[in-house]
C-alpha cells in the first residue's frame, strides 16, 4: 500500500533524501519537465478553498517521510497555499518537536522570480493585497539565494544584462533606446508561428482575430457559447443584456474562433495533459466535441464545460469549450514560458508593475523581440515599471 502510494505520489530520492517536487500551478508543474512533478495541491492532498484536515493516513505518512519539498514558480502561489502546505506538514508530523517548526522542520525550497507578475487575487486589487506569497507570515523565515546564471538568455549577454537591470528598476535612457530600435508599426505582417503578447484581454482577442483572418482567410470557424437561464420570465432583449454583461465576468469565451491547425490553449484543468495554460492545436469540430492535438503529437477531444453566474435574481449558465485561440496571449498567460519564435509585444496597455519585464523576458534573444506600437506612440519607461515586492 505504502509503496504504491510512494510510486503514485511520485517521490524522488536524491542522495538518500526523499524529495517532493511540485509546481504552484498545473502549468508550472508540467513545465518542470520532471515526470514525478505534480501540483503542490495534488502532492499534499489539498482541495483548494478552505483547509480541511487530511483523512488519509497513508498520505500523512507520505508527507511526514518527505525530507525536502521543492515548489517551482512560487510567485504564483497565494499565501494561503503556502500556509496550507505548512499546516499539512505539521498535521502529518503529529508527534514530537517537529510540529512546532515551519513545515514541520522539512527543508522547503521555493523557486521563482519575485519580479514576475503578482499572484492573481480575486479578492483585492492593487499593491496592498495581503495574499501575495511574500506577505505570508512565515515568508521571512526563508533565506534568499540570488540567481547566478541566467539560462534563458544565456546566448545574448547584452539582453540578459538589460533584463537584469529592468527586473528591479525602470529602463535607463540608453536601455530605452536599445528597445526602441525594435519597434514596428502596424499594419505589420506577423508570421503565423509568432507569439503576440498584450496587456488586455480585449487586445488579445483583436490580435487573434487578425491573425486567424490573415493566415486562414477562408477557413475560420466560430463557435458561439450556449446560454441557459434559470428563470424563464426574461424577454429576449433582457436575455441579450445579461449575456452582454457576462463579457467581463465569465472566463469562458462568448465566441471561440479557430481554423484547422491554428494554435490554442486550454483554460481549465481538465485532465493530466489538459490543464489551464496547456498548449493545443485545434483540428476540427466533431459533433459536440473539439478535436485537438497536444504538443506530444497525441490527439484527443474536449467537451464543452459550464460556468454559472448570478445576475439580478436569477442564474445564467454559459456552455462553451474551455479553449482560447492563442496567437496572442496576455502577459499573465505567458509567464514562465520561453519562446524560440518571434515575440511581438504590444505594450500600449502595460500598467501593471512587472508586465513589461515578463513580456520582454520570454524571448531568448533581443533579435526575436518586436514592439508593436501605433504611429502616434513611443516606447515609454513607464511601460516597464518593475514589480518589486514590498513585504
Ligand atoms: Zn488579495
Amino acid at each position: 500500500m505504502f509503496q504504491s502510494l510512494m510510486a503514485n505520489r511520485r517521490v524522488l530520492t536524491v542522495q538518500g533524501r526523499r524529495v517532493i517536487v511540485a509546481g504552484s500551478t498545473a502549468k508550472a508543474a508540467d513545465m518542470l519537465d520532471i515526470p514525478s512533478a505534480a501540483t503542490l495541491h495534488y502532492m499534499l492532498g489539498l482541495s483548494g478553498g478552505r483547509y480541511r484536515p487530511c483523512i488519509s493516513n497513508a498520505l500523512n505518512v507520505f508527507i511526514d517521510l518527505a525530507d525536502v519539498i521543492i515548489v517551482d514558480e512560487y510567485s504564483m502561489a497565494a499565501a494561503e497555499l503556502l500556509e496550507a502546505a505548512h499546516c499539512r506538514c505539521v498535521e502529518a508530523a503529529q508527534h514530537g518537536e517537529r510540529q512546532f517548526s515551519i513545515f514541520a522542520g522539512k527543508k522547503v525550497i521555493l523557486c521563482g522570480d519575485p519580479h514576475q507578475l503578482p499572484a492573481v487575487c480575486r479578492r483585492c486589487k492593487g499593491d496592498d493585497c495581503p495574499h501575495q506569497p511574500y506577505r505570508w507570515q512565515h515568508f521571512a523565515a526563508f533565506r534568499s539565494v540570488p540567481l547566478v546564471t541566467n539560462v534563458r538568455q544565456a546566448g545574448d549577454e547584452e539582453f540578459a544584462e538589460l533584463l537584469f537591470r529592468m527586473r528591479t528598476s525602470l529602463p535607463t535612457a540608453a536601455d530605452l533606446q536599445v528597445l526602441a530600435a525594435r519597434v514596428v508599426r502596424p499594419p505589420t505582417a506577423m508570421p503565423e508561428e509568432a507569439i503576440i503578447v498584450a496587456g488586455l484581454n480585449s487586445e488579445v482577442r483583436l490580435y487573434n482575430r487578425q491573425q486567424l483572418q490573415a493566415h486562414h482567410p477562408d477557413g475560420v470557424t466560430e463557435v458561439a457559447a450556449a446560454h441557459t437561464f434559470g428563470s424563464s420570465t426574461l424577454t429576449a432583449a433582457q436575455q441579450a443584456d445579461v449575456i452582454a454583461s457576462l463579457e467581463h465576468r465569465c472566463t469562458l469565451p462568448s465566441h471561440l474562433n479557430f481554423a484547422a491547425n491554428s494554435p490554442a490553449i486550454c483554460i481549465r484543468n481538465l485532465r493530466n495533459t489538459l490543464y489551464n495554460g496547456a498548449r493545443l492545436t485545434v483540428l476540427q469540430l466533431a459533433g459536440d466535441r473539439l478535436r485537438v492535438r497536444l504538443p506530444s503529437g497525441a490527439e484527443t477531444t474536449i467537451s464543452r464545460v459550464n460556468e454559472s453566474q448570478l445576475f439580478g435574481h436569477g442564474m445564467v449558465t454559459r456552455s462553451q469549450f474551455p479553449v482560447l485561440c492563442s496567437y496572442a496571449r496576455t502577459v499573465h498567460r505567458v509567464q514562465g514560458e520561453t519562446f524560440q519564435v518571434p515575440v511581438y509585444i504590444d505594450p500600449t496597455s502595460f500598467q501593471q508593475p512587472g508586465q513589461g519585464y515578463v513580456a520582454l523576458s520570454r524571448a531568448k534573444t533581443l533579435s526575436k523581440v518586436f514592439f508593436v506600437l501605433a504611429e502616434s506612440q513611443q516606447l515609454e519607461a513607464a511601460m516597464f515599471t518593475p514589480h518589486v515586492p514590498q513585504h
